[in-house]
């Protein structure tokens, strides 16, 4: 792979102390091209600019999938990728689905641990730090026809983020508006479920919600997610979390939580929840917790959920199943923690 390095690092003007979520990138990006049937001239370059052409057919039709992934620093400076296999075998699913040829697994991999080799020192050992990734497929071929693309370009970027606060978080149940309907693309990671859920989740900010629960598209009494996250509930002595379909996405963090909650001997349920039993079990004061969970935001405890004019509240403390999952989750990204499910790879 042929590596083209920068000549003027950017690494010493970042405030590491101020960090907006994903808005530094980091010095290289890894860069492949897909022509003539084939993945060909895989390369690491400075950050930077891409060429397009107008009629680029992701900017037509949306052509276009992504992932994000974390690794982290242990106490010995040492990178660790997180769940890297996972990424890759959704990064293929999503692919499938929008017509976009597959990523061999060998130029997956060795594009994004030379690069995150490369640029480790974005990577902060000090607690809250790691780096989040970001790789992508956008149909680059010219021509709005309105047809699956032939060329593809895929890229990963990296950004160092510092754990965010999210503040309070505060959910409206959406009934009009659906993040993605059965049949569709929402157990994708498609750019364009990003682009239909702006709209509502604006709304709801307007009126003071941060995110909204979304719900099925037929009925809109089943829960789905919330926000860009999966969705937890503590019922009685139970964690339940909605069954996959084709319109949630299969989470990897929802995979975590699943496996860690399980080795704490908590039972946990994946089943269709309706916003109906959520409030009975609220009522009965066995609903105690809600929180979400997603790379970007790890395990984030809910603060309300509101469905027309009635409202439940959470309070959230240490001893919570979220805070207790949230301290296991990140001291295994940490290395603080013996890895019992194999999710760390070493990074040299
Ligand atoms: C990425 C994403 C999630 C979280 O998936 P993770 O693999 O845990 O980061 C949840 N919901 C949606 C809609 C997403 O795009």
């Amino acid at each position: 792979m042929q590596i083209i390095k920068t000549n003027k690092s950017r690494l010493k003007e970042v405030n590491f102390s101020n960090l907006p979520f994903g808005t530094v990138f980091s010095d290289h990006m890894f860069i492949c091209k897909y022509k003539d049937g084939k993945w060909v001239e895989p390369k690491i370059i400075p950050y930077g600019p891409i060429e397009m052409n107008p009629g680029a057919k992701v900017l037509h039709y949306g052509q276009s999938i992504f992932e994000g992934m974390k690794a982290f620093k242990n106490s010995n400076n040492e990178l660790l990728l997180f769940r890297k296999d996972d990424n890759f075998i959704r990064l293929n699913k999503s692919a499938i689905r929008l017509s976009i040829p597959q990523i061999p697994k060998d130029i997956f991999m060795n594009g994004l641990e030379k690069l995150i080799s490369l640029d480790n020192e974005w990577c902060k050992k000090d607690d809250g730090y790691s780096l989040y990734i970001r790789p992508f497929v956008y149909a680059s071929e010219d021509g709005v026809k309105a047809s699956t693309a032939q060329e593809f370009t895929f890229i990963i970027i990296t950004s160092p983020s510092t754990r965010y606060y999210s503040g309070d978080i505060n959910l409206l149940v959406e009934e009009k508006y659906t993040r993605a309907p059965q049949g569709g693309v929402g157990f994708a990671k498609a750019a364009g479920n990003y682009a239909a859920s702006f709209y509502p989740t604006r709304q709801a900010n307007k009126k003071g919600f941060q995110q909204v629960v979304w719900t099925d598209s037929i009925e809109h009494k089943y829960i789905e997610e919330c926000g860009t996250m999966n969705i937890w509930f503590r019922i009685g002595d139970k964690l339940v979390t909605p069954q996959l379909s084709d319109s949630i996405l299969d989470g990897i963090t929802r995979k975590s939580v699943i496996a860690l909650a399980k080795d704490m001997g908590i039972d946990v349920q994946e089943k269709k929840i309706s916003v109906k039993e959520l409030f009975e079990a609220y009522n009965d004061n066995k609903l105690t917790e809600v929180f979400g969970s997603g790379t970007a935001v790890g395990i984030s405890p809910i603060r309300s959920i509101t469905f027309r004019s009635d409202k439940m509240s959470f309070t959230n403390n240490n001893d919570s199943i979220s805070s207790r999952l949230k301290s296991k989750l990140q001291s295994i990204q940490k290395g603080e923690d013996f890895d019992s499910h194999n999710w760390i790879t070493k990074i040299n």
